[in-house]
């Protein structure tokens, strides 16, 4: 199996073969055709099977192919501009929410620094394509610039992000894929509040990809309550 065959899109194959991928791993072999068809996933899989490139190939496909529905030009602008319009009416410079169409979320700043890393990588021919990390930690003046370039794709941890959202600097009506990357370490952190709660604030409609080292007890009840009839692969 090559990765052309898993249908990803030439300039996605680009970045992998300079990053010395030449073919795909098990997990990511049963998970990208899947998610590029839309469904949801739960998937069983240990930190090095290439997890990351499993949900992130198929997510950066459906970005660069634009098969992820865009901001519908009758009824929203897009924060870019929304600040265009805001200026030429002379009013006072305002922040306006980012409207990311992908949210990972990670247990920790080490693995979401990982993803997005990995992500710039994937997405190197894709220009259009920005990802940032939200993290606990980091000064609040860093995020709300990087919020501000408004990215297609967040990486974050729980906490931090709910602060975002509590004051309005991040809106999820557009969001269109949802990942829970490590999910029972989230849960064994104590974020199941939180998640809970970031969950509910993004769109019904919306593609879930949930991975985790087990998929039994709590974080399966998770898994079965936020996925929709979902491919579950077990590595
Ligand atoms: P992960 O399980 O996502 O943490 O990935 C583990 C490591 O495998 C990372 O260093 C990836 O860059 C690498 N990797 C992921 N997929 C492939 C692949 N298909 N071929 C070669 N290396 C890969």
């Amino acid at each position: 199996m090559s990765f052309e065959a898993l249908g990803l899109h030439v300039n996605i194959i680009r970045a992998l073969t300079d990053s010395g991928y030449t073919k795909p791993t098990s997990v990511q072999e049963q998970a990208i055709p899947a998610a590029i068809e839309g469904r949801d996933l739960m998937v069983s899989s240990q930190t090095g099977s290439g997890k990351t490139a499993a949900f992130m190939l198929p997510a950066l496909h459906k970005l660069v192919t634009a098969e992820v529905v865009s901001y519908d030009a009758a009824t929203s602008k897009t924060p870019n501009q929304e600040r265009q319009a805001a200026r030429s009416r002379g009013d006072k410079p305002r922040f306006v929410a980012a409207k990311p169409k992908m949210l990972v979320l990670t247990p920790t700043r080490e693995l979401a620094l990982q993803v997005t890393t990995a992500t710039d990588k994937y997405s190197a021919y894709s220009r259009r394509i920005k990802a940032v990390s939200i993290l606990g930690g980091m000064p609040y003046p860093k995020q709300m610039q990087l919020l501000s370039r408004n990215p297609e794709i967040l990486v974050a941890t729980p906490g931090r992000l709910i602060d975002h959202m509590e004051s309005g600097k991040i809106d999820f009506s557009e969001l269109q894929m949802l990942v829970l990357d490590e999910a029972d370490r989230m849960l064994d952190m104590g974020f199941i509040d939180d998640i809970e709660k970031i969950v509910a604030a993004t769109p019904p409609t919306r593609q879930t990809m949930l991975f985790s080292a087990t998929l039994d007890g709590v974080v399966g009840n998770m898994a079965k309550r936020i996925t929709t009839e979902p491919l579950v692969i077990q590595i």
